[in-house]
């Protein structure tokens, strides 16, 4: 395959547009492959093209394009041409009205002005449905270049002229609002410093992005944005990550904290080891899974536009029928003629086929500014019918970091214990490990060969020729294990017998009851607990987390069964941490991850990702699942109700030309403006998460 390019398109004004610019992208000899991306407005291309060629092919639509990491000038709505020749459509429209009135209906100057906004406001669209037509294609603008040129020969002419500026106003307003609802993306995008203070030797050097390399020391005063992902090595601050997470609450960094780019430093000079290139960051990683959620269909979306390709040949078979059969039967001519052609304006589906793009777009911005990943329309519509949710314990109901709270040794001494606990554990992600790693920071850790984890047991290696275990009850049958009552207890022994006893414990989440009080409230009505973890300890802290169901002492394979066997009779939702739960996350009907910025797999696994630790976003993206829902449904029946109702004004002969002028306007207006009020937060939910928020 040639190279890959990708490019950033201004001026894009339609998903039909889209799909014409990708199939004359084709035609240019020295491109294989062509990929418009219409929701983020982005191009990419395997080959080899000049901007001017790439603007060549989307030029019937006036489409601009600019390389991927030039960030496309922002164009007032006052410049924009296309919003230009709209007015001055509009202009001409009242200048026709005020010869009307003053020299007559027929008269040359009149019919004139008309037309001259007919042409002026209605060049693109027309020129579209005429090539439409002649491929035999029936869309939208087919439809409307029917009823315009349809109203000019029966001498309609400012009827004509307006059906031509309200649907360049429409289009214009779904251009505007596409642009709103995908800007809260391009905000994300234009947070990361284009430059780095990087050490090199004794020097301090300000260097672009693009040219640091893993490994450099960057250099991030106070008050500054953090340039690139990285690992703190020297220094103490405090940073605001709500770039990334959507928590506003500052979160403290000091040596080998992570910090991301993005992200603003507030209070101390911080000295950090780069680990990630620019393009690599998580601040990149997020916007790109967004633009991606943003261009895949919801399955509503899909449904209208299978509805809107039969849709569209029938209004014009009715309009047709209209035209013809009660003249065949007697009638006037002329009136039925105008009566068709506004059934034809009536059937317009633009408000209908926005309906959908608008929602889910909208609410996939408005979740990405408050730090929720959700990686397509799917899984928002999924969320919102979620009845059961199940969650991993470690990391999602608890704090996720368990401290040693008993050291008890058999054999030896405690510091022994811990030596030895320490020398199997440094090799483990899992948090116990950290947790007794942590105890034994200060002992000289030992080396270990042949070291081997097994999953939800416990670690083996051998150390001087000698094989020792760390790890749960499962790890050690047939031993004679002290009976131990309370508490997570990881156990040490050799291949003999046993040496003693670590007992860790982990705390539940602050404010965790009210969140999962107010998951009950959303309509989840079973939650389930899905741990690892011993029975008693579970037990406890489902009980703390007021989470109806436990399952203790699971194996990871056991967490996806049981997930399984929920499936069959509830809509499930599965919260984990995606580090040892994946398979459980892939297969819920929504999988979603917490901490998302932490690690790469949650966010490649999950569905959606909670990119904080903060659990009550939890409760507000389905809340916002659930609005999404809600305003595309209303959407879809009240475009389709208000060309019901206009439709069958016909059969009395009251529809005008007039009323389905603006039957089609109103519909598009109210389903556009219904659907941007996803971009806010309800009040309800902003209460909600500043009462509970979490200091961790
Ligand atoms: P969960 O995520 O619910 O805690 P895991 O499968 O990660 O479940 O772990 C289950 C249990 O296995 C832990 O509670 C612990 O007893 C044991 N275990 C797993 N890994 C380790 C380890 N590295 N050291 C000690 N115990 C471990
Ligand atoms: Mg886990």
């Amino acid at each position: 395959m040639a190279d890959k390019q990708v490019y950033r398109l201004k001026g894009l004004s339609c998903t039909n547009c889209a799909a014409n610019f990708e199939k004359n992208l084709r035609q240019i000899e020295s491109i294989q492959e062509a990929e418009v991306n219409f929701s983020a407005a982005k191009l990419t291309i395997f080959g080899d093209a000049t901007i001017e060629q790439l603007e060549q092919a989307g030029a019937f639509d006036h489409i601009k394009v600019y390389a991927h990491n030039q960030g496309t000038p922002r164009i007032p709505v006052y410049k924009k041409r296309e919003n230009l020749l709209t007015l001055s459509s509009l202009l001409l429209i009242i200048v026709g009205y005020s010869f009307y009135f003053q020299l007559g209906e027929n008269h040359v100057a009149t019919v004139g002005a008309f037309l001259l906004s007919i042409i002026v406001g209605g060049y693109d669209l027309i020129r579209a449905g005429i090539k439409n037509i002649a491929k035999l294609q029936f869309d939208m603008k087919t439809l409307m270049t029917i009823a315009i040129i349809g109203a000019a020969i029966i001498g309609e002419w400012a009827e004509a002229a307006v059906i031509v500026f309200l649907f360049a106003l429409s289009e214009a307003l779904e251009g505007y609002s596409m642009d709103k609802a995908r800007n809260s993306i391009k905000s994300l995008m234009e947070i990361a410093p284009n430059d780095a203070t990087i050490k090199r030797g004794k020097q301090l050097v300000q260097i672009s992005v693009e040219d640091v390399r893993i490994g450099d020391t960057m250099i991030v005063k106070p008050g500054e944005k953090i340039p690139m992902d990285g690992i703190v090595r020297e220094g103490r601050s405090f940073v605001n990550q709500a770039a990334i997470t959507g928590e506003s609450a500052p979160v403290e960094k000091k040596v080998k904290s992570t910090v991301y780019a993005g992200t603003v430093n507030e209070e101390g000079a911080l000295v950090v080891e780069v680990t990630k290139l620019s393009e690599d960051s998580t601040i990149a990683k997020i916007i790109h899974l967004v633009e991606e959620a943003q261009t895949k269909k919801a399955p509503t979306q899909a449904f209208v536009d299978r509805f809107a390709k039969y849709y569209t040949p029938a209004i014009m078979l009715i309009a047709l029928m209209v035209m013809v059969i009660p003249p065949l039967l007697g009638g006037e001519w002329q009136t039925w003629m105008y009566n068709g052609l506004a059934v034809l304006v009536v059937g317009c589906p633009c408000a209908l086929v926005i309906s959908t793009p608008v929602a889910i777009v909208t609410a996939i911005g408005n979740a990405a500014r408050n730090g929720v990943l959700i990686k397509g329309g799917i899984h928002l519509e999924q969320l919102a019918t979620i009845n059961t949710i199940a969650f991993d314990k470690t990391g999602t109901i608890t704090v996720g970091k368990p401290v040693v709270v008993e050291v008890n040794a058999i054999h030896g001494t405690k510091e022994e214990l811990i030596q030895l606990a320490g020398s199997l554990e440094r090799y483990s992600e899992h948090p116990i490990a950290r947790a007794i790693l942590k105890k034994a920071h200060d002992v000289s850790l030992l080396e270990a060969t042949q070291f081997q984890s097994y999953t939800g047991k416990g670690i083996v290696a051998f150390i001087d020729g000698v094989c020792y275990k760390v790890g749960n009850a499962k790890l050690f049958e047939g031993y004679d294990l002290p009976i131990v009552s309370g508490g997570t207890v990881v156990y040490v022994g050799s291949d003999e017998q046993i040496l003693g006893y670590i007992k860790v414990a982990d705390q539940p989440r602050k404010g965790i009851k009210q969140h999962v009080q107010k998951l009950y409230q959303l309509g989840i009505v079973k939650t389930v607990m899905l741990t690892g973890d011993v029975e008693n300890v579970a037990k406890q802290i489902g009980e703390e987390s007021g989470i109806t169901e436990v399952k203790a002492e699971l194996f990871p394979e056991e967490k996806l069964s049981h997930i399984k066997r929920v499936k069959e009779r509830y809509r499930v939702a599965m919260v984990g941490d995606g580090i040892n739960d994946a398979p459980a996350l892939a297969e819920a009907h929504v999988g979603i991850a917490m901490g998302g910025a932490g690690t790469d797999v949650a966010l490649e696994t999950a569905d959606i990702a909670l990119m904080g630790d903060d659990v009550s976003k939890l409760a507000d993206t389905i809340s916002l699942s659930k609005r999404t829902l809600r305003i595309i449904k209303e959407n879809i029946i009240l475009a389709l109700s208000l060309k019901v109702v206009a439709l069958l004004l016909v059969i009395p002969g009251w529809l005008t030309l007039w009323l389905a002028i603006f039957a089609d306007m109103g519909a598009t207006l109210l389903v556009v403006a219904n659907a941007l009020r996803l971009m806010r937060k309800t009040a309800e939910i902003d209460s909600h998460s500043r009462d509970h928020h979490e200091i961790t």
